[in-house]
């Protein structure tokens, strides 16, 4: 659990801080002092003008009041001569200010409201992980790890060539903060390093400077800044060839020369949107009149974290993929690409005795903030959801529900006007032909959809199509969500109700409920069965406080879902079986490393698919890990969740525990 800081202003109106007993930036003109120290001393102007990657890294050891994040976007901003298009500033925080506290201390700098306003409403929870915030459009990102930075710093994914072109080397003073100076951190940031990455700092600590020679970095004191006599600066000549990802998991960035996006669903069109704002374009091939007609199609859709009462990697991918949907969702609709949806919370029911025990264990166990989901009783529960009943439950007040067909829709319109993707729609591809240039799509007639230099796959469960994803393990379940007439009764309900299934708060006069799960059948035909097993599990927990009867059923929608055996989605280079197992066979024996050459055939075949019935929560974040993968950028996520989703883990696990 991640605490706030303590903080106090002192005279001179600077935070100081309690746990360190130091001040967050210098009395004497911070700001000023940021520039110098960490923008000019980093040279970081000069090296926007000709930089050989269209995003420049930064990163920096503690956020703080996230003065020097700000100066650095500023200055981004003004700079007119950049080749940069794409400011990335990673910054890590052991104990992030409140909302409020941030606010009081950036009323000291006037200069930069425009920003800083911005900053403080995208400010996310006290929550352990990486919170991806975009801002301009996604023009800048920040990527805040909440954590301490010994244990976040090394969760960042990195291949050998590093990820960071320049660290600020910031927090309290050495003697007041040992904890973070560290080898282990020194070593850390040379880890994160590119060729050529520098770093500047304000302390001329002997042990600092030593600590990064040894750490690869060349060293050299500079002129400290106003009184301060000296500063330490420096150059890691080359990348240390260090990664976090073993061989079977990597990563690769690619030249994306010509993308096809296969699917017209909400994971495709969170791709094109991340594409979008990188200005690549993509040609969409959609077999529907239409977008969002597979498991996108129904009227309502909750979107809500799957959270557990530890913090697990599935966890926490859900948490963070919630709020980054929700910033997402938000951020398409205040550009004026509009879906019906009220974020208007979502409660969980407990109501049978066993999900009341894993209920009371989340809200004991207090891993997550209590502004994302707290324990309720059941008077709070009927004050929130406005319907009498008697259970208990937890309610996750930043949720709600959205019309996924139309925000599909808007996000798609959102791309299109960043950057014009090629829609082709009424258009199915069979089949994906490997070419001595690359990948042809045909049709059914074997006819050619065009070729291209890298493929995504995301077709939900029709997935499985394909000859390249026949190693992996969809599964496809069948679901049904029923329509019901609003009434008085029904009217009353102010949340999205979770039982065993769940029931949506009225639009347009209408309710909806669901859903069924049905395995080992691709049948979408509605069926009035499947309508009466909605309405029973309805008022087998709610038998008349909702007023929903036979006669209250309008109509129904039926899809498959595509999901896989642990429940997360497939986000990555697709993968061929036999290659897979030939080149990391020695894993059976234990063996980590070395395991010679480990080319995957299919390398320019992507699957982003498996979303289940999560896809409006976890298809942002997931987007975006996918197309930061593809350009070479930081991934959003730590190595534990990339792994999590990577396609390979079925086969890698199989193999780690001799079963293949
Ligand atoms: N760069 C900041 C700014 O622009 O406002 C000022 C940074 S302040 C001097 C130092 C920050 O480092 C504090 O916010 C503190 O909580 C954070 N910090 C201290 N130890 C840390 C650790 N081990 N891991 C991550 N952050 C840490």
């Amino acid at each position: 659990m991640i605490r706030h800081a303590k903080i106090e202003f002192n005279e001179s109106g600077t935070p100081v801080a309690q746990d360190f007993d130091d001040v967050y930036f210098s009395n004497d003109n911070g700001l000023l002092e940021s520039d110098y120290v960490f923008f000019q001393q980093n040279n970081i102007a000069a090296r926007w003008q000709n930089h050989p990657r269209r995003h420049f890294v930064i990163a920096e050891t503690g956020f703080g009041t996230g003065l020097n994040f700000l100066n650095t976007w500023q200055r981004f901003n003004q700079d007119d001569d950049k080749s940069v298009e794409q400011l990335h500033f990673i910054s890590f925080e052991k104990f992030p200010l409140e909302q409020t506290a941030l606010q009081q201390a950036l009323l000291a700098w006037p200069e930069l409201t425009e920003l800083s306003e911005q900053l403080i409403a995208k400010y996310p929870v006290a929550m352990a992980g990486c919170h991806r915030l975009e801002f301009e459009q996604g023009r800048v990102i920040l990527d805040l790890w909440f954590g301490d930075i010994q244990d976040t710093l090394p969760q960042l994914c990195y291949s050998e060539s590093g990820i960071v072109d320049a660290w600020y080397l910031d927090g309290f003073a050495p003697s007041k903060n040992p904890d973070m100076w560290q080898q282990s951190l020194f070593d850390g940031m040379a880890n994160l390093g590119r060729e050529n990455c520098t770093f500047a700092t304000f302390t001329a600590a002997g042990f600092v400077r030593r600590g990064l020679s040894d750490a690869g970095f060349t060293t050299k004191k500079v002129k400290g800044y106003g009184r301060k006599r000296e500063m330490v600066v420096g150059t890691l000549d080359t990348a240390n060839h260090n990664t976090t990802q073993p061989a079977y998991y990597k990563r690769e960035p690619q030249q994306l020369t010509k993308v096809a996006i296969i699917g017209g669903g909400i994971a495709s069109a969170t791709l094109a949107y991340s594409f979008s704002k990188r200005g690549i374009t993509t040609e969409v091939f959609c077999k529907d009149d239409t977008f969002a007609q597979g498991a996108s199609h129904n009227h309502q859709g909750a979107v809500y974290p799957n959270l557990q009462a530890d913090f697990n990697s599935s966890s926490e991918f859900f948490a963070h993929s919630f709020y980054y949907a929700k910033r997402l969702y938000q951020q398409v609709h205040h550009e004026g690409h509009h879906y019906p949806h009220d974020w208007c919370g979502v409660l969980l029911h407990g109501v049978t005795d066993s999900k009341v025990e894993i209920q009371t264990r989340l809200a004991q166990k207090g891993n997550w903030p209590t502004s994302l989901i707290r324990g309720v009783n059941t008077d709070e529960a009927n004050k929130i959801s406005g319907i009498e009943s008697n259970y208990s439950g937890l309610f996750i007040e930043p949720a709600g529900w959205v019309n996924p067909p139309a925000l599909v829709h808007a996000l798609f319109a959102a791309s299109q006007s960043k950057t014009k993707h090629k829609v082709h729609f009424n258009s199915e591809v069979c089949d994906i032909v490997e070419t001595h240039t690359g990948y042809q799509l045909h049709d059914e007639n074997q006819n050619s959809l065009g070729e291209f230099s890298h493929v995504i796959i995301t077709c939900g469960e029709l997935t499985a199509r394909f000859s390249q994803m026949q190693a992996l393990p969809f599964k496809p379940v069948r679901g049904q969500v029923t329509r019901v007439a609003a009434n008085n009764l029904s009217q009353q309900l102010n949340t999205v109700l979770c039982h065993k299934g769940y029931f949506t708060p009225q639009l347009d006069n209408t309710h909806c409920m669901g859903a069924t799960f049905e395995k080992n059948t691709l049948c979408r035909k509605i069926s009035e069965e499947d309508n009466h097993i909605n309405l029973n599990q309805l008022t087998s927990f709610y038998p008349e406080q909702l007023g929903i009867t036979a006669d209250s059923m309008l109509d129904a929608k039926a899809a498959i879902r595509c999901t896989t055996p642990d429940h997360q989605p497939i986000v990555g280079e697709a993968v061929c079986e036999e290659t897979l197992i030939n080149n990391f066979a020695p894993l059976r024996k234990g063996q980590q490393y070395d395991f010679g050459d480990t080319e995957n055939p299919y390398h320019s075949i992507y699957v982003f698919s498996g979303l289940g019935a999560r896809g409006l929560c976890t298809a942002p974040l997931a987007a975006e890990m996918l197309v930061a993968e593809l350009c070479d950028e930081p991934l959003p996520v730590p190595t534990h969740i990339s792994e999590m989703l990577h396609p390979n883990r079925f086969i890698i696990r199989d193999l780690k525990r001799n079963k293949r």
